[in-house]
């Protein structure tokens, strides 16, 4: 016989290799245990990145003794019990695996009580029980692992520095804290507190200890309820953008996942609004019911299958979309600080700065904070009053939000007559009036009123101006259409010609009337009125195209599409002369317009130097 069934010991070790991949992975799991357990307060407590030593300590329900000697036997769960549960988790973990898995390659000892009776203590090393007693009644779980990978030194020595380990520790312990607010956590690194947030709900705080206060103080709070979804979360302006999408954080019900659509939803809910290239800094926390999420797809459950995947990804859209239209997006002019400020990162990291990046698999999927990090002193100069000030901020904006909202009721993402009306009374209250000063170069226009100077890109202020004039005529049903002396002729390949014939009807509802003209040739005799005058074929092209890569008509893509070509096409460029009217009139004109701070390309229109930062930059005032 060469077919034997393993021993349940070389078993867990071979799990052990999926589920513990290196001490953060140990934190993880038994993080998550104490959240199931129902915790208020979890203390994570690791001796040299936790290859010594993790220590984690809960105020969860607890485990009787009959239980503490079941948790660690492989597949052992109290949080499933059949196929049925399997559709409706609730909890972060459910497969059993865990804590045999743990067990296994370490020396591990559990404290535990369910604070009725006399505790458990539990020891085992390798997996097996080597020590069992009583203990105190203290309500809760600790669970203490040593000399992790004893029995595995491959494993062992796979560990990167004693800084990348503790990295991935802080990560996860950043991801705990931001997917859960109400929860209070501690981080301990050989007996110095790295972190710690307050557990009273508060997401902005959270936000700013990990992120840091700069980050914290340009974040906009979203809410957006619809049938299946809740939403909440903060989303940064489109001002402070960063190169990965390591800092878009989503979590389900609790859980940190990973999603690339849902990411791509939250980018399409930014859209014009960042520049290209860049992505924005989110926490986005999404409440469900369990049926609609399959959690069992990865070993780690960091990726997850949604059922209603189009409704989820249209309303985080929208979520985005409604939250920037009520918002000032103009940056403002700071004085350089001495401190790192735009770009500095979390409020605890202990990568050393800009070492090359690992490409291993956690690595990449969890790292919040590649980007230069604070040290833990820096961080102690946060000032607590400017905290509150970015609180105070929130909680106006916030409150202002939930005005609109309320009589905005639910949004699409093409506006209603009176949603446009609306937004644009809205936005002339968010740019003030500016009285224009001169031009500087033929491309900046200057202005000024009592909240300081504006520098205006005149080029840029434009772009948008035509770009939204374009999105809603191309919007409109074409009755008025432009005869064309010489019809336009237009030669496709057979299968453009296919697509063409496919999508004729909706083709004609955006006032494109393809004659067949022969083979793959059709002409077109007239088109809408707004059509940009020596532009036309290459607007007609533009709408093909973009229906043969979607295979549909989109009205409000070919819009967006059409009118981001023709803004740019017909703007005025730079070093082109305008006298005080015109750019009286285009300042106006941007004030109506309903996104007036960046371009279609995501680039800023309006810089503005209040009164305040001048009398700094002078000295006025100190
Ligand atoms: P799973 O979390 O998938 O159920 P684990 O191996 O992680 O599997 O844990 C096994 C069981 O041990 C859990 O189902 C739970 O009942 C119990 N348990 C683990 N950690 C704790 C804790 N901190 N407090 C209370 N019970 C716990
Ligand atoms: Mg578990």
């Amino acid at each position: 016989m060469k077919i034997i069934q393993m021993p349940d010991s070389l078993a867990n070790k071979i799990a052990a290799g999926e589920v513990v991949e290196r001490p953060a992975s140990v934190v993880k799991e038994l993080v998550e245990n104490s959240i199931d357990a129902k915790s208020t307060t979890i203390k994570v407590e690791v001796m040299e990145a936790g290859l010594q030593s993790i220590k984690i300590t809960d105020n969860g329900e607890g485990m009787s003794e009959d239980d503490c000697s079941r948790a660690f036997l492989r597949h052992a769960t109290s949080k499933i019990r059949n196929e049925d549960d399997l559709f409706h988790v609730r909890t972060l973990g459910f497969r059993g695996e865990a804590l045999a898995s743990i067990a296994a390659v370490s020396r591990l000892t559990v404290k535990t009580s369910t604070g009725e009776e006399a505790g458990t203590v539990v020891q085992l090393e390798g997996g097996k029980v080597i020590n069992q007693s009583k203990g105190d009644a203290r309500q809760g779980t600790e669970l203490l692992i040593e000399d992790i990978f004893f029995n595995t030194p491959a494993r062992l020595k796979y560990m990167k520095t004693i800084h990348t380990e503790l990295g991935h520790i802080t990560d996860i312990i950043n991801r705990m804290a931001l997917s859960h607010p109400m929860i209070r956590f501690e981080l301990y690194h050989n007996d110095k507190q790295l972190f710690q947030s307050s557990g009273r709900g508060d997401m902005l705080q959270i936000i700013s200890q990990v992120y840091g206060m700069s980050v914290a103080k340009k974040m906009i709070p979203v809410q957006h309820k619809t049938l299946d979804f809740t939403i909440n979360g903060y989303i940064a302006k489109p001002e402070v953008t960063r190169a990965s999408r390591n800092y878009i954080s989503t979590v389900i019900n609790g859980r940190y996942i990973r999603s690339i659509p849902l990411a791509k939803a939250i980018l399409s809910g930014y859209h014009t609004l960042l520049p290209i290239g860049r992505n924005p800094l989110v926490v986005l926390s999404i409440d469900m019911d369990p049926i609609l999420v399959d959690v069992n797809v990865h070993p780690t459950k960091l990726e997850v299958r949604f059922s209603k995947e189009k409704e989820l990804f249209e309303a985080v859209e929208t979520t985005i979309k409604q939250a920037f239209r009520e918002q000032t997006l103009i940056p403002d002019v700071k004085q350089p600080r001495r401190e790192k400020d735009t770009s500095t990162q979390s409020s605890f990291s202990f990568y050393e700065n800009r070492q090359p990046r690992q490409e291993t698999r956690s690595q990449s999927h969890f790292s919040l904070n590649d980007e230069d990090p604070l040290t833990t002193n820096e961080a102690k100069q946060l000032e607590e009053d400017a905290f509150i000030q970015a609180q105070n901020a929130a909680a106006e904006s916030f409150t202002a939000y939930e005005q609109q909202t309320n009589d905005q009721g639910q949004g699409s993402s093409v506006l209603t007559e009176e949603q446009k009306q609306d937004s644009v009374e809205q936005s002339s209250r968010r740019v003030p009036v500016m009285y224009p000063i001169g031009q500087h170069h033929g491309t900046y226009i200057l202005a000024q009123n009592e909240e300081g100077l504006y520098i205006i890109d005149q080029h840029a202020a434009q772009e948008r101006i035509k770009y939204e004039y374009y999105r809603d005529k191309i919007g409109d049903v074409p009755n008025e259409l432009q005869e064309l002396l010489l019809p336009l002729t237009f030669d496709f390949t057979k299968t453009e010609a296919l697509m063409i014939e496919q999508y004729q009807e909706g083709l004609k509802k955006v006032g494109i009337f393809f004659e067949h003209f022969g083979q793959h040739t059709y002409i077109i005799r007239a088109h809408p009125q707004w059509f940009p005058r020596g532009f036309e074929e290459e607007v007609i092209h533009e709408i093909v195209e973009q229906v043969i890569t979607d295979e549909k008509v989109d009205l409000y893509k070919l819009r967006e599409d059409a009118a981001i070509l023709m803004s740019c096409k017909k703007s005025i460029k730079a070093n082109h002369y305008l006298n005080n009217d015109d750019m009286f009139q285009l300042l106006e004109d941007l004030r109506k317009s309903t996104d007036p701070f960046t371009c279609p390309h995501g680039r800023p229109i309006i810089i503005h130097f209040s009164e305040y930062e001048m009398e700094k930059m002078f000295k006025r005032v100190m």
